[in-house]
């Protein structure tokens, strides 16, 4: 049989763990998320623990993620849920699109898994598998060519029994692309639909999927205020939504060493000491950090971040810090300060 069958979200039609592995797999490897999968089932149990919790302790566990208007999402799907849809999950692919976060992929997954309906997935991975068994090669960056191998993707559904076959020919086919059909090495050799694809007859499966638009990167250089006390605690102020970092905890963050500098009291800025600059690379930006230490006197504020709209600031001691969302290159800093 092929396919892989262990992964703890598989083997269940229960949709609030089916739509908590669909969040957590877009634009994430499951090896990453199988962790972050076992710990958010061991603390939210089931969606309506997850709407009752507070919005930052949701962050805390997503925190390393990546992605975090994912988890923004996840806990406003879940209120709505509660609040909407009685506890229950939608059945349909068309009332499942109408929850935060689920878009028309994740919707049809979500019902074809779980509902078996008849609906077609076309997340990453199944544009390229259907891509290369079809040999389309109109460019998918034009969302008019997206539709048509949509509707061809729909024609290929299994046409009866839907309850048992839907599951099963979801699941394959998004196996198939997360193992055998890789977007750099396909393993043609082992692939279950090798006789009708024509990419592999064609002998070139690199040459699909056709997508013109490339991912156009930026960087950014950025300072950050690593404000303490004596005690040991940090000031963190919560970052904007949305933007990078959105509703996490955060150092305060500056456009520029000298604007850092310019927010502090003469006092403070004869004190600062400059951290190595670390950079930190985001799907479509590198970001280079340049970390700032001061110590500050009990019962002081810290100025704000100078990025517009930054929320409300505190001081938080190391035993607060891991239940905070916090950015993961923030974590990594704090931690390796405090075990040194
Ligand atoms: Fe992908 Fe190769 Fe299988 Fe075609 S034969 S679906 S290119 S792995």
């Amino acid at each position: 049989m092929h396919g892989r069958n262990n992964l703890p979200w598989q083997n269940t039609r229960d949709a609030y763990r089916v739509w908590l592995s669909e969040i957590m797999l877009q634009q994430t490897q499951v090896a990453t998320v199988l962790a972050y999968y076992t710990r958010f089932l061991q603390r939210f149990s089931t969606v309506t623990d997850l709407a009752a919790a507070g919005q930052d302790e949701v962050l805390a566990l997503w925190s390393g993620l990546g992605y975090y208007s994912r988890a923004r999402h996840l806990h406003r799907c879940a209120q709505d849920v509660i609040a909407l849809h009685g506890g229950l999950f939608p059945r349909t692919a068309e009332q499942l699109q109408t929850l935060p976060g689920v878009g028309r992929s994740t919707a049809a997954a979500i019902a074809s898994l779980c509902f078996g309906e008849r609906v077609a997935i076309l997340d990453g991975n199944v544009k390229r598998v259907l891509a290369r068994v079809l040999g389309f090669s109109a460019d998918l960056a034009q969302s008019a060519n997206e539709r048509a191998l949509w509707s061809m993707a729909t024609e290929l559904l299994p046409t009866q029994n839907f309850l048992r076959t839907m599951p099963r020919y979801t699941q394959g086919l998004m196996d198939l692309g997360a193992t055998i059909c890789s977007a750099r090495q396909p393993q043609c050799l082992l692939c279950p639909v090798q006789g009708l694809c024509r990419a592999f007859a064609e002998g070139e499966p690199g040459k699909y999927p056709v997508k013109s638009r490339k991912i156009k990167r930026s960087a950014q250089a950025l300072s950050l205020l690593w404000a303490h006390k004596g005690d040991g605690s940090v000031w963190l102020e919560k970052r904007p939504t949305p933007g990078v970092w959105g509703g996490l905890y955060c150092l305060p963050v500056f456009e520029s060493d000298d604007a850092l500098k310019a927010f502090l009291p003469q006092h403070v800025q004869a004190r600062l000491e400059p951290l190595p600059r670390f950079l930190h690379v985001l799907t479509h930006k590198d970001l280079y950090l340049s970390p700032w230490m001061a110590r500050f006197r009990p019962n002081q504020a810290v100025p704000k971040g100078v990025i517009a709209g930054a929320g409300e600031g505190a001081w938080f001691s190391p035993s607060q810090w891991p239940a905070l969302g916090l950015p993961a290159p923030i974590r990594r800093l704090l931690v390796q300060a405090a075990c040194a």
